[in-house]
C-alpha cells in the first residue's frame, strides 16, 4: 500500500521490488506499468497540478526518487525506507533488459544527447537490445504518430526524456499507443548518461547528499530546493492533523 504524503502516493518499494514489478509486467502477467519518480519537488507542485497529480495516481509504481521523502516518512514513522532514483532504477531495468532481451526505446533530449546516452548504454551493456530511439524536441501534433513509431519497434520498455510535465503528458495521453510494457519519465537522466550532467562522488550519493552536490554545480537550482524544509514541515502536521481528526 502506497504512503500518502500532503496526500500524493509513493510506493514502499526497493529496487529489487521496483525490479519485480517491471518483469511482471513485461511478462504480460499485469497490465503495463508506469513509473513515475516522485520528490518533495512533485508533491508540491501536485498541490496545484491536477494534470500532474492525475498522473500520479494512474502510475502503477511511484518510486521515492530524493531524499527528502525518505527523511519525512522516518519522521513520522512512515514505511518508505529507501530511495530508489530514477537515474538507477532506469540503470538497473536496461541491466535487466540486457539480460533478459528486453527492448528498449529512449525516447527524449537534444539529439546529439540522445545518441550519446545510448552509446552508452550499449558500452555499459553489449547484449543490450535498443528497439529504437529519437530526440525530444518534436511538436505535440507529432506524439501520436512517434508512439505508433515506438509501437511498430515492439519494444518493451520506454524511457522519456522530455523533462515535466511534457513526459508526464506524453506517457498519460500516449503511453497505450506505444505498446510498450513499462514505461518511465526519467527527467534529465539522458543528460547524466551522456556525461552532460556529470553525477555526485559515490560517497555523497551514499550519504544522501546528491541534492547538495546538484546545487553545488547548478545554484541556480536553490529555489527549487527550498521547497524541501515546507514540504518537511507540511508533511510532518499533515500527519498530525489527519490522526486527530481520527480521534
Ligand atoms: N527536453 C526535451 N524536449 C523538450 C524540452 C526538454 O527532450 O522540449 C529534454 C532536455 O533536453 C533534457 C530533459 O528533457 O534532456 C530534461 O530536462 P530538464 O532537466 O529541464 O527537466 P526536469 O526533469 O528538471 O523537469
Amino acid at each position: 500500500m502506497a504512503e500518502r504524503f500532503l496526500d500524493i502516493p509513493v510506493d514502499p518499494v526497493d529496487s529489487k521490488g521496483a525490479l519485480d514489478a517491471a518483469r511482471v509486467a513485461v511478462a504480460g502477467e499485469r497490465p503495463p506499468l508506469l513509473v513515475i519518480a516522485i520528490n518533495p519537488e512533485k508533491v508540491m507542485k501536485a498541490q496545484s497540478d491536477v494534470e500532474l497529480r492525475n498522473f500520479i495516481e494512474h502510475a502503477g509504481l511511484r518510486i521515492a526518487d530524493g531524499v527528502g521523502i525518505v527523511l519525512a516518512s522516518r519522521l513520522r514513522g512512515g514505511r518508505v525506507r529507501n530511495r530508489v532514483t530514477g537515474v538507477d532504477l532506469m540503470l538497473q531495468l536496461v541491466a535487466e533488459a540486457a539480460k533478459q532481451g528486453w527492448r528498449v526505446f529512449l525516447l527524449g533530449a537534444r539529439p546529439e544527447v540522445n545518441e550519446a546516452a545510448a552509446a552508452e548504454l550499449l558500452r555499459r551493456f553489449p547484449s543490450l537490445v535498443l528497439a529504437g530511439r529519437r530526440d525530444g524536441y518534436f511538436s505535440p501534433d507529432d506524439a501520436e504518430h512517434i508512439a505508433s513509431e515506438i509501437a511498430a519497434t515492439g519494444a518493451d520498455l520506454l524511457f522519456v526524456a522530455l523533462g515535466s510535465p511534457a513526459q508526464e503528458r506524453f506517457l498519460l495521453q500516449w503511453g497505450d499507443r506505444t505498446g510498450t510494457k513499462v514505461r518511465m519519465g526519467v527527467g534529465g537522466s539522458f543528460d547524466v548518461l551522456a556525461g552532460r550532467v556529470p553525477r555526485a562522488p559515490a560517497a555523497m550519493r551514499r550519504a544522501g547528499l546528491e541534492w547538495l552536490y546538484r546545487l553545488y554545480r547548478e545554484p541556480w537550482r536553490l529555489r527549487r530546493m527550498l521547497v524541501l524544509p515546507v514540504f518537511l514541515v507540511r508533511a510532518y502536521l499533515h500527519r498530525q492533523d489527519r490522526a486527530g481528526a481520527a480521534r
